[in-house]
């Protein structure tokens, strides 16, 4: 088991993504509490979490209140003693062109991509500083990596550039900060959650899957990346490439 006793926080962890990761680092043997703003679907995957023998914490809140995220680590640490590994990968999409954009999209978007990833990032270190340990994993994208206009790639940007700037600021503390950039994933964001294995014509022939991009954050919250920080990993089957 590569997380074995470890200590997961996962943000949006009711569906997609990052149900995938909450499950598959259960699998592992890490404890998870996964967070999310309705208590029956998050009820559902803590289920999951249990069944696979772990504990599961369910945490109800709203991200972009920062108080909020300040309060998810004390109950985490107060639940599970510590915190390992924290995952951001809360995220909500808007495909708005650049010039109808208003400020409240702007708002929501930016609010929720980046700023909870900032502040979230910023609790946790708090406690991993204490610990002397830690991993903090942000689901970047494939789109901030391109020229960006929407606030849905800028706040992609950010967390990239955030994560390399983390990383080097954390880095004395044994604190690792990586990403994952995932391409088009069959989830509910994409309205292709049943459709991962549709031809494309990426180099690897389909999208991506929740689990694709799980099985990446694992390897980015184990010790296989033990050397590893301030890199943005691509899970977007070759489709960079073309
Ligand atoms: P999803 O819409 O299926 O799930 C998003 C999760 O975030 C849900 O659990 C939702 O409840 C939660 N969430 C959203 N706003 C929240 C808030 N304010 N407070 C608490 N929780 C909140 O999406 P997904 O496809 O699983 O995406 C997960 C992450 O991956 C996002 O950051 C997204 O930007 C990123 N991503 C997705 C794709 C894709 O193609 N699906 C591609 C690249 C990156």
């Amino acid at each position: 088991m590569k997380l074995f006793k470890k200590k997961a926080l996962i943000t949006g962890g009711s569906r997609g993504i990052g149900e995938a990761i909450a499950l598959k680092f259960a699998e592992e043997g890490a404890d998870v509490a996964i967070n999310g703003r309705d208590r029956a679907t998050l009820q559902k995957v803590a289920q999951k979490i249990e069944k696979k023998g772990r504990r599961a914490l369910t945490l109800i809140y709203n991200v972009r209140n920062v108080q909020s995220l300040k309060e998810m680590v004390e109950k985490v640490v107060g639940e599970f003693g510590r915190l390992d590994i924290l995952v951001n990968n809360a995220g909500i999409l808007g495909n708005e062109p650049f010039l109808k954009v208003g400020e409240e999209g702007w708002d929501a978007i930016l609010d929720t991509n980046l700023k909870a990833v900032y502040f979230l990032s910023q609790f946790a270190a708090g406690q991993m500083i204490k610990q002397k340990s830690g991993t903090i994993i942000n689901i970047a994208s494939d789109i901030g990596f391109r020229p960006a206009s929407s606030p849905y790639a800028i706040s992609k940007w950010g967390v990239a550039g955030m994560t390399k700037g983390l990383a080097r600021e954390l880095g004395k503390y044994g604190i690792r900060v990586n990403a994952v950039a995932p391409g088009v994933t069959a989830t509910d964001m994409t309205g292709r959650k049943d459709k991962p294995l549709e031809q494309s014509n990426y180099p690897l022939g389909r999208i991506a899957t929740p689990e694709d991009v799980a099985r990446a954050t694992l390897f980015l919250a184990s010790s296989d990346s033990s050397h590893i920080t301030g890199h943005n990993l691509l899970v977007d089957g070759g489709q960079s490439l073309l």
